[in-house]
Formats: C-alpha cells, structure tokens, sequence
C-alpha cells in the first residue's frame, strides 16, 4: 500500500519516524511520499529519503508559506529537484480557508511554483482549500507547464470541477476525509475513473474514522483503500493494485 502525501517531519510525529517506517514495512505498506511546505521541511524530506528507502520526497512552498518564497528558497529547490528520490513540486496551490499568506502572494507564488515544476521536468501536488475558482484560471493560464502531471490532494472541491479536472487528465489523492459522515464523496468519486485515484493520509493530520481529532499516522493507510474499494465497488486488493499502478505512472521517477 502506498501513503502519496504525508509529513513525517512534523513535530506531531516526527520522533516517531524510526518506528513509523519500520511498522510500515511490516505492514506491507511500501512507499511514503513526505511532502514539503516550506524551507526546513523540504530540507528534512530530502534528509528522511536518503535515510529510509521507503520514502520519497517532493519539494515546494505551500500557500500559507507563500510569504516566505524567497531567492534563497527557490536557488535550494532548484538544486534538490534533480535529487533521484525528489518525484514532484508540492504541496502548492492557494487555501482562501485560512489566508495565512495575503492572496495575491498565494496567486504569484502558485503561478511561479508550476513554472519551476516544468522547468525540472516534474508532476504537481496541489493544495487548494476555498479557491477553486482561482485555481482553475491559474492552471488555464500555465496551461503550457502542466505536461507533467498534476495531482489534487485531498480533493474538496465540487463533483463538476472534478469532472472537469479528469478530462484534462488529472490525478486525485483522497485520505481521511472521505470517512467523515458528512463527506458526501461518493458524489465526487463518480467523477473520477479508477485509473486517476490515489491514497493518502496527510499524516499527522486528517485521521480518519474513528480516529477522528488524533494525530494521523501513515499504518491508517489501510482504512482509506478500503474505503475507496467500498465506493468503487471493487475488491480492497484490486483498488491497492489499482493505486499502486497509478501512483507509479503518475510519478515516473518512482521505481519500488
Ligand atoms: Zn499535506
């Protein structure tokens, strides 16, 4: 089973780590991709790849840090991207929800961050939380840097915007939330053929049922693929083989 979006760095757990991956193995869950959101996190993402063979890391800013998207930040992204075990540029995007970066900065920095992702020849993992509407006119406008791949984390949005997303080809991660009663995801997920899906945990965030409130950690990874079986109505071992497919065509740098 695979973890595509979670941050092993974060204080919440990140004294854990050296178990987390361990019981991982144990639990045939094979790949942890850390996900970066800002300078000290993209840095000891790269650091847990090079130490664990399980992980992966991705490097970028994410929107409440967009404030901080500086030349010292971007000259070191540039260097780790071409790190064998560096597979995308994320989380980036825009969250309105919280306007921890003033929205303009968020809009600039977003454009910014899909450029560089073409520049290094690599997929994207988005953010986006109360800005569909201006995410979608960012991604018309950088159409031309969106060749290789673009990934929603922990979709929230509309079943129509996802409609659409799909039929420009895009990827989708679904973790804890699609546990929550009031989730209403079977809606969204008839959007999205199997072949675009992908699971997650966002660890240490978003626990699912009934874990709901408690720090997350990658081993709930089984909870969201049989979730995601029950919705598509397939066996729980077809939607892993389904995922672990997916997660490997849509990040090629990826070889487990
Ligand atoms: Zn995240």
């Amino acid at each position: 089973m695979i973890d595509s979006h979670l941050h092993l760095d974060d204080p919440a757990i990140a004294d854990d780590t050296e178990r987390i991956v361990r019981e991982c193995a144990e639990q045939g869950i094979e790949l942890l991709i850390n996900t970066s959101c800002d300078y000290a996190s993209m840095l000891q993402g790269v650091r847990l790849a090079d130490a664990y063979p399980a992980v992966y890391a991705t490097v970028g800013m994410h929107p409440h840090d967009s404030k901080d998207f500086d030349a010292t930040f971007i000259a070191e992204m540039t260097a780790l991207a071409a790190h064998p075990k560096v597979v995308a540029v994320g989380e980036i995007g825009l969250d309105y929800h919280y306007d921890l970066s003033d929205r303009a900065t968020q809009r600039d920095v977003f454009a910014a961050q899909l450029e560089y992702a073409d520049r290094f020849g690599l997929p994207v993992t988005l953010h986006v939380r109360d800005a569909y509407g201006d995410a979608r006119d960012i991604l018309r406008a950088q159409r031309r840097f969106l060749r290789h791949g673009v990934l929603w984390h922990c979709y929230s949005g509309s079943p129509e915007f996802a409609r659409q997303a799909a039929k420009e080809g895009h990827y989708f991660s679904f973790g804890g939330a699609i546990t929550f009663r009031n989730a209403h995801k079977e809606q969204v997920l008839a959007e999205i053929p199997i072949e675009r899906v992908l699971s997650e945990t966002d660890s240490p965030y978003m626990s699912p049922e009934p874990y709901r409130g408690k720090p997350n950690t990658p081993l709930r990874i089984p909870i969201i693929v049989a979730k995601l079986a029950e919705i598509y109505g397939v066996a729980p071992t077809d939607m892993e083989a389904a995922i672990r497919a997916n997660t490997l065509r849509f990040f090629p740098k990826i070889h487990l």
